[in-house]
């Protein structure tokens, strides 16, 4: 048995999935299960969203996946395609793709297919990163109109980057500056990831594409999923795997981080960055243990960390349960502890964590 376990709750992926449907009703939900399903294993959970219309995925490979997996839905490739030589593979797989810059569009254009490839044409409203700049965008959607290798319903996309701070005016500019553009375009329009789902009803259109909130996890500054009606799916365990004493003064750990103030006693928890544990989780950075937080003391090793349990009260011994994140602690709180954000926290669980699907 390995002790590193990342449970996943399929019957919360199931809620979270219906509670986006109430947040945004009447709207296409394309799921967003890139780098493994956000952690949580993209083929498990893509057979678990039969409610989704359509899945979507940054890369080829894990598109290709998903159809290896027996997935039959549309799927959408984030960022397209980069060769020529991937076009038959599109057109042979059924995916669609995102359409952001000319050198796809004259890919498209001199290439025969045996089908017409589906598209969605993405527009720069502000992100800045991929996406034709709205100049452009007339010139774009007409060429590509005037491909007969193409599906002429050119679905239209933007991509918000500040959506999670509904303090910032940056999204209704955006939004703004996408409807100017499409408002006289008759196709299917998406512009919501999580944060706009939650954040922005206005820019729910015709698709949405939720990622880290089907998870049960809050894109918002500051927030927890459970504020959004959702419920955490992954919950990351493992176990306690020595207990030992620790007289004051003494340093813990590698480069001696951290030193007990007063006579305490350690949980050594199989956990470390080896299994995708962040190593900057600082000082006190909550772990659950006999349904109690408490705080990893010390820099975290590679299959170790150190948690402070004082006196012990409670017991603590070998073998003992401790749960990393999930619905007794959320993973936006340890993402907080450690500098970084939920995203990276889940999808940076090694190989080395087993997977239990409940
Ligand atoms: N749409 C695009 C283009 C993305 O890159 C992402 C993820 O980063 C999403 C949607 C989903 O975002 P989120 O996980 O914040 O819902």
């Amino acid at each position: 048995m390995r002790l590193a376990t990342a449970e996943i709750n399929l019957t919360a992926l199931s809620y979270n999935l219906k509670q986006i449907k109430v947040l945004a009703p009447g709207t296409r939900v394309m799921a967003v299960l890139k780098a493994n399903a956000y952690g949580h294993g993209l083929v498990k959970i893509a057979q678990h969203l039969n409610d989704a219309d359509a899945f979507a995925v940054a890369r080829i490979d894990e598109a290709l996946a998903l159809r290896a997996g027996g997935l039959t839905k549309p799927i959408v490739l984030l960022e397209g395609f980069f060769n020529r030589a991937d076009l038959p593979i599109l057109i042979a797989n059924n995916f669609e793709a995102i359409i952001h810059d000319e050198n796809q569009l004259r890919a498209i254009e001199t290439s025969q297919l045996d089908a017409r490839l589906s598209v969605w044409l993405k527009i720069d409203t502000g992100m800045h990163r991929l996406g034709i700049e709205p100049e452009q965008f007339e010139a774009f959607y007409q060429r590509l109109k005037a491909c007969d290798n193409v599906d002429p319903k050119i679905k239209l996309m933007t991509h918000f980057s500040c959506a999670d701070d509904v303090h910032s005016t940056q999204t209704q500019v955006q939004i703004a500056a996408f409807e100017r553009l499409v408002q006289s375009k008759p196709e299917a329009k998406c512009l919501a990831n999580s944060a706009g789902v939650i954040g922005w009803p206005q820019s729910h259109g015709d698709w949405i594409r939720p990622g880290l909130m089907m998870y049960g996890v809050s894109p918002m500054i500051n927030q927890v999923g459970t504020e959004h009606g959702l419920k955490p799916v992954m919950r990351l365990k493992t176990r306690v795997i020595a207990v030992k004493s620790l007289a004051a003064g003494e340093k813990v750990g590698y480069g001696g981080r951290w030193h007990s103030k007063q006579q305490t006693q350690l949980a050594i928890v199989a956990m470390g960055y080896g299994d995708g544990y962040p190593r900057n989780a600082r000082d006190g950075t909550p772990v659950v243990i006999r349904g109690k937080r408490y705080g990893i003391v010390g820099a975290v090793s590679m299959d170790m960390i150190t948690v402070d349990i004082g006196c012990n009260p409670d017991g603590i011994s070998v073998g003992d349960e401790v749960e990393m994140w999930g619905p007794a602690l959320p993973v936006e709180e340890v993402a907080a502890c450690a500098g970084t954000i939920p995203y990276e926290l889940l999808c940076n669980i090694t190989p080395r964590v087993s997977y239990d699907y409940l």
